[in-house]
This record gives C-alpha cells, sequence and structure tokens, in this order.
C-alpha cells in the first residue's frame, strides 16, 4: 500500500513550529516509515507537487507570495492543517495589523539602518495590508494550536491523519498546551 503524502510548509512564521515538529525525536523515524516526505522546509524539493494527502501549514498569510502560495497548496493537498498559532489566528504576524505595513518598513528598512537606507522594491515580497490566519484565505480542515504546538499534539494528530482519521484535540490540555 502506498504510503501517505505528506507535507510542511513554511509562511510567514518564526520556524518555531518547525522545531516543535523535530521534536518528535525518535517518534520521527515512525513518521518517516509511515509517510513519503513529498515537500518540506527539512527537504530539498522546490516545487511543492501534486496530489499531496496532508499539509502543515506553519505562519500567516502575511505577503503577496504566502498567498500564491497557500493558494496553490490548496489546491494540490487533500487534507490541509493551520499548524500552530500564527496559521489559526495570525498571532505574532498578526501584531502588526494596528498600524499597516508602512510604518512597520519604515521602522525596519529607514528609522533602524545607517547606511543606504530604503524600502526594498525587488526580492522581498510585498505584504499585504494585514496578516491573516490561513482559514481567512482558504479552507483548513484541522487547527492545530499552540505557540509551538507540544510534540506530544504534534504525534497525535500526525498518528491519526496518517492513519486516515480526523485527530480528535478536544482534550488537548493533556499534551501540555
Ligand atoms: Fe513561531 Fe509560535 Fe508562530 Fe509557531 S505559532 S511560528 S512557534 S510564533
Amino acid at each position: 500500500m502506498n504510503r501517505p503524502r505528506l507535507a510542511t510548509i513554511w509562511l510567514d512564521g518564526c520556524s518555531g513550529c518547525h522545531m516543535s515538529f523535530l521534536d518528535l525525536d525518535e517518534r520521527l523515524v515512525e513518521v518517516a516509515e509511515r509517510a513519503e516526505l513529498v515537500y518540506s522546509p527539512l527537504i530539498d524539493v522546490k516545487e511543492y507537487p501534486e496530489s499531496v494527502d496532508v499539509c502543515l501549514v506553519e505562519g500567516a498569510v502575511a505577503s503577496e507570495a504566502d498567498l500564491l502560495k497557500i493558494r496553490r497548496v490548496r489546491d494540490r493537498t487533500r487534507t490541509l492543517v493551520a499548524f500552530g498559532d500564527c496559521a489559526v489566528t495570525s498571532n505574532v504576524p498578526g501584531m502588526r495589523n494596528p498600524i499597516g505595513p508602512q510604518p512597520l518598513l519604515a521602522r525596519a528598512y529607514l528609522e533602524n539602518v545607517t547606511l543606504n537606507a530604503q524600502v526594498p522594491t525587488q526580492v522581498v515580497p510585498r505584504l499585504l495590508p494585514k496578516a491573516l490566519p490561513v482559514h481567512a484565505v482558504v479552507e483548513i480542515d484541522v487547527f492545530l494550536p499552540g505557540c509551538p504546538p507540544s510534540a506530544d499534539l504534534i504525534y497525535t494528530a500526525l498518528d491519526d491523519l496518517l492513519a486516515g482519521r480526523r485527530p480528535d484535540l478536544s482534550h488537548k490540555a493533556r499534551f501540555g498546551r
């Protein structure tokens, strides 16, 4: 039987959710045996593939590049998981929402810079007016809260998802988050 095709992606997040994923430690071996990891910041694959069974999405949708990426990912994925509080609520990236992107860019690229101060117009993706939770942009199948979600919670969710079940996280307090 074919193993489920698993992916993880990283939008506007700090990588802490992926670090917590790595905290699965020896359980990573089991996950690697049960699933085929087809796309992730943890492996060297450039293009998000077709026909992904499960994808964990870290981070908020905060830029035009994030928007393009998550729409493509949604089209190619059966079960999409909002992975961590930035994906679920916009959390830390959403802290800039009350002031909008311009004061933020000025602070980062003009006020705090001593040499060649300028707001980049190339390479750095354009920010959206607000950092959005992922469900504001595409349909989400499973919400995995926490900043970051604990390794135990991630494992419990993956155990269900890789077996084709919808995770029951109603007792998530017992996972320490
Ligand atoms: Fe980082 Fe927390 Fe956001 Fe995860 S939920 S990306 S750990 S700030």
